[in-house]
């Protein structure tokens, strides 16, 4: 009996048994992962989405570990966590392995499977969509595929949740087989005898020998050979490129490729036909219309437009007003009365005030949370998201961000917290960095309060200013991004290997989508009977009492003892032009706990307004840094959670000294147009000019040079961005 059957087997007192999810992309590991363990792993139509190994237990037999894999295409990895999978594999932590294959494209996923063949772990294949193959006429014959691989396939439907008990018994009852494997051309396979004949390598699986074949000790995973054999190896890798006359990989993958195209071909008749239909079919008419030169980006805004508009303004828009406006004052004067006659006055106000005030201003967002994800979750599942990551992904590749980083700057306008969160998706991990450094630059909803406030009572209403604030978000995140690039540009591109891939619209499943909403919402939620509620306690705290402890006016509280204190830091950027240095910085420092409080603090500490508090142009700086510094703690606990401790706080810092250059500028600009006022337009267009010039002429000269980079002979060069 096979070990993993005697694994499956031995009844009660059974070991655990391990069984891998692997398969390409999109091939539908995690929505299977989740029907299998009910898990909440999140699933979405691109490639990228799962990029760390998850583990979970079959929900219908506790001995089964279940683990999710990032998708690969094959077991050779170019990016990290495809090198997560393929370690996962070769080290055989996995007792079997189920190949999830998406059987609409069976050509493509065969060349995985015909290397997990050579890995000797038993296999047992998933031919996944059997529901859009039905649909779309794909006939698979399942027998004639078990006969080739000498293992069992299993017809299912993750999503629809069909096929997968047989699939699961299979795995269980010991019926997954290592499969049978592919051979090569006589000068391979005598290669591959050779290299067996090596004391080191009398155990390698016939995958390692291959990749050893081809020299490739990193992909065979083999780093313990010694330096003796590592010579033979090359020696015989040498033999074998020229006997085929042609790079061994090249060669061996050609072999593979035509096996696997006459496979498919014999088994699923109908392919061409469904391709031929397929070509026509409506990814390709949608993509004509989304992809489109001219129509890509408005469509986009568009969409966008609506999804803000339904989740910010409309309906999320008057949930989040029925729970400020009517649920928290009915919260609040519901524990008032209640606490009134048992409690000292000093406890109701901390309650009412501090804690409920504190946690439902937070707790208010959840409805717009949850819409905004629910439609970015129907976006993703869709195959949208990428075709916007697509579009976008030439421009940003210049300030070194993404495709990708789009989604999360889109989503900074709303809200930092799913921004940062979002980030994950990214595959390049200096990209993934700059972009959850960024994001936050964008005006998110509450920072939105803090423009609308100071350009209603300050900046004579004028709605010019209010948008010239999101002209100056974007400024800072290209800025920004031309910074970081200058930092990570070489470390970046060592991962820049990623190529986009176009997935087939798919109906998004409504229970994914309300699986994701809620999952969203409860992490906010979360967070606002936490950190937010310990903000809320602070803040009530530090304005009520003052350093001894004792109940004060807000003017001798701690908070205006600590806002005196660093409002020196603050006055080169006029804050303290009038006087009131103090409430300003006062009110910064609770933007911390979240960035409406700006607004509240300094409607308590200014009850006399903003007139005659600050200069406008200090006031105008005042707004950039609280748009562009630290984002508040929601969202800083975000960056924590996704980046880790060293990179946050980088982070952090970048964006602290990015707010406090931008106001400085900002206020010493408006300073001088205000002493010296028309005298300064002609020397500032003629600059203007000047640079614009000198930067064209450079860049002329620049894209006329040629690439120096020793790197692969191709028009442009993938590193420099020049010709060749
Ligand atoms: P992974 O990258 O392999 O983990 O794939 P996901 O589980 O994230 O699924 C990719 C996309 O395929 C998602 O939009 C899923 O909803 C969809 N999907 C997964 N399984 C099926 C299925 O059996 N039928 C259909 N029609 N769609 C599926
Ligand atoms: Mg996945």
């Amino acid at each position: 009996m096979t070990d993993i059957k005697q694994k499956a087997t031995r009844g009660a007192a059974r070991q655990k048994l391990t069984v891998a999810l692997c398969g390409n992309p999109n091939s539908g590991k995690t929505t299977l992962f989740n029907t299998l363990t009910g898990g909440n792993q999140k699933t979405g139509n691109w490639p990228g989405v799962t990029v760390e190994k998850k583990q979970g237990v079959y929900k219908l037999d506790g001995n089964v570990v279940i683990v999710d894999t990032p998708g690969i295409y094959s077991l050779s990895p170019y990016t990290p966590e495809e090198r997560i999978a393929q370690l996962f594999l070769l080290q055989k932590q996995a007792d079997v392995i189920i190949n999830v294959v998406d059987v609409t494209d069976l050509e493509r996923s065969l060349y995985l499977t015909s290397q997990l063949a050579e890995l000797d772990i038993p296999v047992a294949v998933a031919l996944n969509m059997t529901d859009e193959a039905a649909a779309k006429g794909i006939v698979t014959d399942v027998v004639a595929l078990q006969r080739k691989f000498g293992c069992p396939f299993a017809e299912i439907s993750a999503a629809k949740n069909t096929g997968i008990r047989e699939l699961m018994d299979m795995c269980i009852g010991g019926k997954a087989r290592t499969m049978r494997k592919f051979t090569f051309s006589a000068q391979v396979e005598n290669a591959v005898i050779q290299l067996k004949k090596l004391p080191q390598l009398h155990n390698a699986s016939r995958y390692a020998l291959l990749q050893l074949a081809q020299n490739d000790i990193y992909g065979a995973n083999m780093p313990q050979l010694t330096a003796d054999c590592l010579d033979k190896i090359k020696d015989i890798s040498a033999q074998l490129q020229n006997a085929l006359s042609q790079n061994v990989a090249v060669a061996v993958a050609e072999m593979r490729y035509a096996q696997i195209s006459e496979i498919a071909a014999a088994v699923q008749k109908t392919a061409h036909d469904a391709q031929r239909i397929r070509a026509s079919t409506l990814t390709d008419k949608i993509d004509a219309i989304v992809l489109n030169k001219w129509l890509a980006y408005p469509l986009f805004a568009l969409i966008m437009a609506a999804i803000f508009y339904l989740s910010v303004d409309g309906l999320g828009g008057w949930l989040t007003g029925l729970i400020n406006d009517k649920l928290t004052p009915a919260l609040q004067s519901l524990a008032g009365s209640a606490m009134l006659s048992a409690c000292p006055q000093w406890l109701c106000s901390l309650v009412t005030d501090g804690i409920i005030a504190g946690v439902m201003s937070v707790a208010g967002f959840v409805p717009q949370i949850m819409l905004l994800y629910g439609f970015i979750a129907i976006l993703e599942a869709s195959g949208y998201m990428s075709r916007i990551a697509f579009v976008t992904d030439k421009f940003l590749r210049k300030i070194g961000l993404g495709g990708r980083s789009f989604v999360a700057l889109v989503l900074g306008c709303g809200c930092s917290v799913p921004a940062i969160a979002s980030v994950k998706t990214i595959k390049n991990p200096y990209e993934r960095r700059a972009t959850a450094t960024l994001a936050p630059f964008m005006p998110c909803s509450a920072k939105l309060a803090l423009i609308s406030f100071f350009t209603t009572y300050l900046l004579g209403g004028n709605a010019l200013f209010a948008i010239s604030f999101y002209f100056v978000s974007i400024a800072a995140v290209v800025a920004g991004g031309y910074v970081l690039n200058v930092i990570f540009r070489k470390k970046r591109a060592a991962y820049d290997t990623f190529v986009m891939e176009l997935p087939q619209y798919r109906l998004p499943n409504a229970r994914n989508v309300l699986k994701q909403m809620w999952q969203r919402g409860k992490s906010f939620l979360t967070k606002a009977g936490t950190v937010i509620f310990a903000a809320s306690v602070i803040l009530w705290l530090t304005t009520h009492l003052n350093c001894r402890l004792r109940f004060a006016e807000v003017n001798d509280s701690i908070l205006a003892q600590i806002g005196k204190f660093i409002s020196p830091i603050f006055t080169p950027l006029g804050w303290n032009d009038r006087g009131c240095g103090w409430q300003f910085s006062v009110a910064t420092l609770t933007g911390f706990a979240a960035k409406e409080t700006v607004v509240t603090t300094l409607q308590i500490l200014l009850p006399q307004g903003l007139d005659g508090a600050i200069s406008p142009q200090g006031a105008y700086g005042f707004v950039v840094y609280n748009l562009l510094t630290v984002p508040c703690v929601a969202a800083t606990s975000a960056s924590f959670a996704e980046q880790g401790k060293r990179a946050a706080l980088t982070a952090a810092a970048f964006q602290t000294i990015t707010a406090y250059v931008a106001a400085f500028v900002v206020y010493q600009a408006g300073n001088a147009v205000a002493t010296y006022g028309k005298t300064l337009i002609a020397p500032i267009v003629a600059t203007t000019i000047a640079v614009t010039a000198a930067v064209c002429i450079y860049k002329t000269v620049k894209s006329r040079r040629k690439c120096k980079c020793d790197c692969a002979d191709c028009t442009i060069c993938t590193q420099c961005d020049k010709p060749h």
